[in-house]
């Protein structure tokens, strides 16, 4: 038995501009060639992670780095507009995330888990759950964009490096995991981060965290997720 996405439009909600890149890339290449429309909505512009010696405009070269990788899989990019470090839940998040999923209109919506480490993707997490609930209800009004019909589902993604999450459902994607390493190479602004460059070893960590779950799920590569269970998100797959 294998799950479909076909039909689906999968919307990553992210706090940084590589984070889908690392954590769900394979899940959205796999589920483009099965059909679906993909989406990534990266919430902070990614203006902090300098690289040594920094760049004045960063937020905008990330922004480059991450649309070169959506675009080679097909995905359309929504660009964030948080400052590094500034991301809560609270309204001007959720009317940016509101805005997002009514014109992408996703039925399924991956994004950080709220055990994630970093804080900005704690709140990602946060507004990602507050704004499925809201995305379908009438009582919130976004200009020109009428509600969703249903409130999307909502998985949560691995964290990075595996640290503290328990997935309940694996995404094999053998076949789109080299190319999902590989594309890591365009994020360079972040490869320079540190002495020597050395510091961020994203090939290899995103390979390995791939192959750990493969392993549990007897598959090459897969991504871990955790279906989020709770009134109008819950869905028979
Ligand atoms: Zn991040």
């Amino acid at each position: 038995m294998r799950l479909s996405f076909a039909g689906e439009r999968i919307l990553a909600v992210m706090a940084h501009p590589d984070d889908a890149d690392l954590m769900c890339a394979g899940l959205l290449e796999r589920a483009r060639s099965e059909g679906a429309a993909i989406g990534v909505a990266y919430l902070c512009r990614g203006d902090k992670g300098q690289p040594d010696p920094p760049l004045p405009n960063l937020a905008d070269v990330r922004f480059g780095e991450a649309a070169r990788n959506a675009g080679a899989i097909g995905a359309t990019i929504i660009r964030g507009i948080f400052d590094d470090g500034s991301l809560v839940d609270g309204e001007p998040g959720r009317a940016f995330l509101l805005a997002a999923f009514r014109e992408f209109r996703p039925t399924l919506v991956i994004a950080h888990p709220p055990e994630d480490y970093h804080p900005d993707h704690q709140a990602c997490a946060q507004l990602a759950l507050s704004v499925s609930w809201m995305s379908a209800s009438k009582g919130f009004i976004t200009e020109n964009l009428p509600p969703l019909t249903q409130q999307p589902a909502l998985w949560w993604c691995d964290t990075f490096g595996m640290t503290g999450f328990d997935p309940t459902l694996f995404v094999d994607v053998s076949p789109w995991g080299p190319g999902k390493v590989d594309r890591l190479a365009s994020h360079e602004s972040q490869l320079a981060r540190g002495p020597g460059g050395s510091s961020h070893p994203f090939a290899a960590l995103v390979r390995h965290q791939m192959e750990s779950r493969g392993r549990e799920s007897l598959v090459e590569y897969a991504e871990a997720y955790r279906p989020h269970q709770t009134y109008k998100r819950t869905r028979a797959w």
